[in-house]
């Protein structure tokens, strides 16, 4: 399969190439070149496959005779090696929870899936290269973990000094080995801008840097994964589905949407942001105008400037009215989040984390639209890791998962930087 740059379509690669490189070299995003519908037989028969057999199906298209079938259906089934429980929340409400992988955020099954293909594409090579990933929380974690030791990679990690929780710092900075840690003095979008111009730095270009946010297609494009499994879920109801994404950079909501284009029967899709409401102003004014990100309590979704919605705009042809009938996008405030957190516990004891409780929001508004309908939102975070916010919300205590006590005791190991020359004399 080719991908081609966002930035010209003639410029275009393959599977393995757009995974090694990332971002193309004029700075576009990646973009398959062709998007087949999958066989109404799929999803006539979608609650007899497993969740692997869902995987293989809906991605093998993207990855063509690039990975053979054996060793694909091998790196999906270490990529699914955790429940994605399906919790009835209220009436016609459900969550699906990504979180119980071994950061406890969704972003471990894409951080795993792109390891396990840069693995497979670094097998027979000494050549090393260079994982270089901005975190405003969850990514950082997730890509420490899944790469940990991967054979020919260098992670190197940079994130805004005391704007990740507690938990998420330590995840990315326990570890050692091939892995490695920048704090930077800035906020989420300086550590994006780094990453960035360092892509573009010819002077780095014998380090092979790649990727792992969800501008690279291994990270992006198996988030579909989840998004078929809801539907696996809601089908029996018979009912029009909404399915509401958490979203920082749209990376999510993005794979649902290209999943939509292959066929799944979602009728709507709502972008639910924080005060980071870039894409919620442009839908209502009409101007695509990114500002510099606010801190939130859901951080993990702190941009602004989300690096996938331009892939969305390319599934709609830029088409505007198309793209509105599919999809809405709304913003809410810390103050909401929080009466929502309660409000949740206390009709129905669920524990939604800040991220989750922002997609609940922006279900229940759209639910409100759409007469007759049935949703699910992304819990996309364990509670745990913000529980320096859900714990005196809710006046408990919550139990630490095995996944977060095997951090908790390790020292932090990180490198504080404040300018990309910093960045760049690390790197050297
Ligand atoms: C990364 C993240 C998000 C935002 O996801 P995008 O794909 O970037 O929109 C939401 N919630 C949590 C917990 C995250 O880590």
């Amino acid at each position: 399969m080719n991908y081609y740059s966002l930035n010209n379509k003639n410029h275009k690669v393959t599977f393995k190439e757009a995974v090694i490189k990332g971002l193309a070299p004029d700075r576009g995003l990646y973009f398959p070149e062709t998007i087949t519908p999958l066989p109404d037989s799929f999803f006539q028969n979608i609650e007899t496959l497993s969740n692997e057999e869902i995987a293989f199906e809906t991605i093998k298209q993207f990855i063509g005779d690039e990975i053979p079938e054996t060793e694909l259906k091998k790196i999906i089934s270490e990529t699914l090696c955790f429940d994605f429980p399906f919790i009835p929340v209220e009436d016609n409400v459900f969550s699906l929870e990504l979180f119980h992988g071994p950061t406890m955020a969704f972003k471990d099954v894409g951080a795993r899936f792109m390891s396990r293909c840069l693995g497979y594409f670094n097998r027979n090579t000494d050549k090393k290269v260079t994982v270089l990933v901005a975190t405003s929380g969850d990514t950082g974690g997730a890509v420490a973990s899944g790469f940990l030791s991967v054979k020919g990679v260098e992670v190197v990690i940079l994130y805004p000094s005391g704007k990740v929780s507690d938990i998420q710092e330590r995840q990315l900075t326990t570890l050692g080995q091939n892995i490695k840690a920048l704090e930077v003095d800035g906020v989420f979008d300086d550590c994006q801008d780094m990453v960035k111009k360092a892509f573009l730095d010819q002077s780095l270009t014998h380090k092979n840097l790649t990727s792992a946010n969800s501008i690279n297609i291994a990270r992006w494009l198996p988030q579909m994964f989840y998004i078929f499994f809801a539907y696996k879920q809601l089908k029996q109801y018979n009912k029009s589905i909404v399915l509401s994404c958490p979203s920082g950079n749209f990376g999510n909501i993005c794979a649902g949407i290209m999943a939509k284009h292959l066929g799944l029967p979602i009728a709507h899709f709502v972008a639910s942001t924080n005060a980071n409401d870039t894409v919620p102003r442009f839908l209502e004014k009409g101007n695509y105008e990114p500002k510099p990100s606010v801190a939130t309590i859901s951080n993990a979704m702190d941009v602004g400037n989300p690096s996938n919605f331009i892939r969305i705009q390319e599934l709609y042809n830029d088409d505007l009215n198309e793209f509105e009938k599919d999809f809405s996008s709304y913003s809410f405030s810390d103050a909401e989040t929080e009466i929502t957190i309660k409000d949740i516990y206390s009709r129905t004891k669920y524990i939604a984390e800040p991220h989750g409780a922002v997609g609940y929001l922006g279900l229940k508004k759209e639910m409100q639209k759409q007469t007759n309908s049935i949703g699910v939102f992304l819990e996309t975070a364990h509670p745990i890791k913000f529980l320096d916010i859900v714990e005196p919300l809710l006046d408990l205590q919550l139990p630490i998962p095995k996944q977060i006590e095997s951090v908790l005791n390790k020292e932090k190991v990180s490198i504080k930087i404040k300018t990309y020359e910093e960045l760049k004399d690390f790197l050297h």
